[in-house]
């Protein structure tokens, strides 16, 4: 049969069916899955989905009928085993054998495992997918006190959710803010405040040392130092490993993803990688990172580079250059994030109050924007970004400054 296999039925696998029958691409598409059901969202896990304010039918990219339609052989409960590269063919782990003319690696990310004493206790959790998120919304009804184990994103997120229906929250984080790697201390520090006003308590610049439990079952945490943190439910989130371990077995080049080109292609011509499981060239990432590449984990990043790998296999080749952009939502604030920043990027802060942004400048140059509540700047940072405009710090810092028009002149 041939044609083009996609290994991971999630954001970018299915991204990826989809532009390619878009594209006009005729050959044979098979998506294989290991998640049971069909490819869904998971941004709703950690928002409106735990609150129960979308059900799982809400979280289908599309119906069954859309893959049928479009000739897309989807199949859950599969999972991909190894790749034998010069004929071209994918074992799957009941030993089948897929013969592929492309093969496309969009495996995603796993989450970090806490190196603890006792982080196998039943009632520790991590949230990566649907049956996560249906154990901690059953979790979540039960429990009083909840410790939360990193402040990124999800973790917060889900602190913000516990926190809304009463739970007596605690955030441990080892670095001194929130958000560390991915926003300024202006924005940590607001939804530091935020969250705080929720009732949520922080632990800056702490290590935990062990998961304490009795019977098997979570009863709290112990930090570096001995402090004992009470609770019922604990939820980890301390980031996510990529999945590379298919493509690193089959003697493709791995470091923290998989290498990938500036069209999203590995060095065997014949697979391409994307989404959370690849690293790639980015102009974005130039000066921030050593080799200027970057491994991002967004739904933006996931279905840009989908378009990307399906142009190339429907014979229109061109580099990935997306702006990167990325929103949580915690309580009732939305923060949006446009472009990539490192920690030494300069802060530019623009409004005041529940709703202002960041501009984060490196060596003068306009790298990222940090919106919170303020949907208009994050558009215009957006094409600011893509279009390269130049922008000072004085005009960004200056309230009667047009950043519409300027964005407009330019477009
Ligand atoms: P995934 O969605 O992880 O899909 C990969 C799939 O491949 C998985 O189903 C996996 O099981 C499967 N797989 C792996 N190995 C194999 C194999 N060998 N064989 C078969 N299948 C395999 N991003 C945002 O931009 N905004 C948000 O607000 C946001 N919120 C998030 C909240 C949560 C709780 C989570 C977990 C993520 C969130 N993200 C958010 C990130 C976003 O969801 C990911 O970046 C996106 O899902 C990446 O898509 P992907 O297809 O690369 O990986």
């Amino acid at each position: 049969m041939s044609g083009t296999v996609i290994v991971g039925g999630g954001q970018a696998g299915f991204q990826v069916a989809a532009s390619l029958r878009e594209a006009g691409y005729a050959d044979p598409v098979v998506l294989l899955g290991d998640e049971p059901g069909l490819p869904y969202q998971r941004p709703p896990l950690s928002k409106a989905y735990l609150a129960g304010k979308t059900d799982a039918e809400g979280l289908n990219l599309r119906p069954a009928s859309y893959l049928a339609e479009h000739r897309i052989l989807h199949r859950p409960e599969t999972r991909a085993a190894r790749i034998e590269r010069d004929a071209r063919r994918l074992i799957l782990a009941d030993g089948e054998s897929l013969g592929y003319d492309h093969l496309v690696l969009a495996t995603g990310a796993r989450n970090r495992a806490l190196p603890v004493p006792g982080a196998d206790f039943a009632g520790v959790r991590q949230l990566r997918g649907l049956a996560d998120a249906d154990h901690l919304k059953e979790a979540l009804a039960a429990a009083e006190r909840v410790v939360v184990v990193g402040a990124g994103f999800i973790g917060l997120e889900f602190a913000a959710v516990a926190a809304a229906r009463g739970l007596a929250v605690t955030v441990v984080e080892a670095a001194a803010r929130p958000m560390a790697r991915a926003v300024s201390a202006e924005t940590g520090a607001f939804f530091t405040a935020a969250h705080a006003g929720w009732g949520v308590r922080f632990v800056f610049g702490a290590g935990v040392e062990a998961i304490l439990g009795e019977a098997g079952r979570a009863t709290g945490i112990r930090l570096a130092g001995g402090t004992e943190l009470r609770a019922d439910l604990v939820l980890v989130g301390i980031g996510v490993v990529p999945n590379a371990e298919l493509a690193a077995e089959a003697g493709l080049a791995v470091a923290d993803g998989i290498r990938v080109d500036a069209t999203l292609s590995t060095d065997d011509p014949a697979i391409s990688a994307l989404g959370d499981c690849a690293r790639f060239p980015s102009p974005f990432a130039q000066g921030l990172t050593p080799d200027g590449s970057v491994r991002i984990e967004s739904v933006q990043n996931a279905i840009d580079q989908a378009r990307c790998v399906a142009g190339r296999l429907a014979g229109r080749p061109a580099a990935y250059g997306a702006v990167p952009w990325f929103w949580s939502d915690q309580g009732r604030h939305k923060l949006q994030i446009a472009g990539l920043s490192g920690a030494d990027d300069a802060s530019v802060p623009r409004g005041s109050g529940d709703a202002f942004s960041v501009f984060r400048f490196r060596n003068g140059t306009l790298r990222a924007v940090e919106s919170v509540n303020r949907a208009g700047d994050h558009m215009i940072a957006r094409r600011l970004l893509a279009a390269g405009t130049p922008l000072s710090p004085e005009q960004a810092a200056d309230p009667g400054f047009d950043l519409k028009a300027l964005a407009s002149a330019r477009a």
